[in-house]
């Protein structure tokens, strides 16, 4: 064991995350009755309302809190000059090399050596050649040239080819957001770990402009920095398994004069978990020369016309996910039984509340239904009757469901219940009436 790994505090490896996710139904292969597609993955029922609770997570910290930041939903297919603008058709490209012996691709920068890494091949490798990482296809029913469009490799493009309608619209004054949760795609050269690398993923980006000014830009860039820093944590990441990383000048993007990584502990060592990023004003100044738009500013304060510069805070969603998921991680012992608990922050847990009738008799699994119901106006629920009360909790401690409601004997004669606890294991009667502000005020998203 790595000394990377053994400093994550909890005993997940990829592959015990990888079986429960299967399992359980949080993520699937896609296609998996054709063998998988090896790069994409798809999101079973509990894993949509993970991946729902995270990105509810984001809009309402980097949204609905905030009166600076607006939502924007742009189109996955932009017109082609946007990606010659941006400069993702000229430089969206990593270095590529193949090994003359196993034929296996690899990405130049993420290898030691020019030797195969493979131990068992250490074949030469070819020169490195740049491999342009955006999907290409066809608009409308002609396939030539002059209908080419690509698959956007990230959302913010459809934010700065709006930034002219939000200023007409919306009354924004400096410094100003605009953020977006959307799907991007990137043929990226290799994926791998899981959902960490994958050619068809989800991002939630915000671009936030700013005044022209080095110390605002600083002072903005820092402040979105620890901002995102925060949110990791608050919805569930260790502290200690963070870090933030800068680049040096020779990893920046094409548009960026200063990237801060925040770097997460995976079980496979310290990656990229989000890039907060100085993209300038190089977008929008591309854009007003390729549309011949002005795309500026108008300053009432200072009189004064300009192009704004941009701190833009990237992440990805299913790398959020799989953070999230590996930090939840823990098995401990609950009467004498070991069980897998996913720890889940509540708002992020798939299921909020399970319902469970002690017995199949009695009148419980009809009350329990009733009890279902009425929870389900508010929070995910799930029903469970099959095997002992323990099999069952055990099942939803799994999922990270972080109560649990059993009807019994009791609930029959004074309609009271028990709520367990996912994580002390604990139990404490409430009347049925008071269960939904009991809830939300552990899982509620205001609690
Ligand atoms: P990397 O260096 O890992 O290729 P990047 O620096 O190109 O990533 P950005 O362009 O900064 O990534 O994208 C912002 C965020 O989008 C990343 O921090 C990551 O969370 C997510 N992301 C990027 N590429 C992928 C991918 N292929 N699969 C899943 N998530 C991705």
């Amino acid at each position: 064991m790595s000394d990377e790994q053994s400093a994550r505090k909890n005993a997940v490896t990829m592959e015990k995350l990888v079986n429960l996710c299967k399992r359980r139904g949080l993520v699937f292969p896609t296609s998996d009755i054709y063998g998988g597609l090896g790069s994409t993955y798809d999101y079973g029922p509990l894993g949509i309302e993970l991946k729902r609770n995270v990105k509810e997570a984001w809009w309402r910290e980097m949204v609905q809190f905030r009166t600076d930041v607006l939502g924007l939903d742009s189109a996955i297919f932009q017109h082609p000059r946007t990606w010659e603008a941006s400069g993702h058709l000229q430089n969206f490209s990593d270095p590529m090399v193949d090994c003359k012996k196993c034929k296996q691709r690899y990405r130049a920068d993420k290898i030691q050596g020019d030797r195969c890494p493979d131990p068992n091949c250490n074949g030469e490798l070819t020169p490195a050649r740049q491999f342009n990482l955006m999907f290409k296809t066809f608009m409308g029913p002609v396939e030539d040239t002059a209908s080419v469009v690509y698959l956007r490799p990230e959302t913010a493009q459809g934010i700065f080819a709006n930034f002219q309608n939000i200023v007409d619209t919306q009354r924004v004054k400096l410094p100003f957001g605009v953020a977006q949760i959307g799907k991007s795609f990137r043929n990226e050269i290799t994926t791998e770990n899981f959902i960490f690398r994958t050619r068809e993923f989800e991002q939630m980006e915000m671009e936030f402009f700013i005044k022209p000014d080095t110390a605002e830009e600083e002072k903005w860039y820092r402040y979105w920095v620890d901002f995102r820093f925060n949110w990791h944590t608050k919805y569930g990441l260790q502290a200690d398994h963070l870090r933030r990383r800068e680049h040096g000048t020779e990893e920046l993007s094409h548009y960026s004069s200063g990237t801060t990584d925040i770097e997460f502990l995976y079980p496979f060592g310290w990656g990229e978990l989000e890039g907060v990023a100085k993209r300038g004003s190089f977008d929008l100044d591309q854009h007003a020369k390729a549309s011949g738009k002005d795309l500026t500013y108008f300053d009432e304060d200072a009189k004064a016309r300009y192009r704004p510069w941009v701190i833009e805070p990237a992440l990805g969603v299913d790398r959020s996910m799989l953070a999230f998921m590996l930090d939840a991680y823990d098995e401990d012992v609950v009467e004498n039984e070991e069980r897998i608990v996913m720890r889940f922050n509540p708002r992020l847990a798939p299921i909020k509340v399970a319902i469970y009738p002690l017995l199949r008799k009695g009148g419980q699994p009809e009350k329990a239904h009733a009890v279902r119901e009425m929870l389900s106006k508010h929070f995910t629920t799930a029903y469970d009757q099959a095997g002992s009360i323990g099999r069952r909790y055990r099942r939803q401690d799994e999922v990270g469901t972080p109560f649990g409601v059993t009807i019994d004997h009791q609930t029959m004669e004074d309609d009271t219940v028990t709520l367990r606890d996912r994580d002390t294991t604990g139990q404490v009667r409430h009347p049925i009436a008071a269960l939904v502000d009991v809830l939300n005020g552990k899982v509620g998203w205001a609690a």
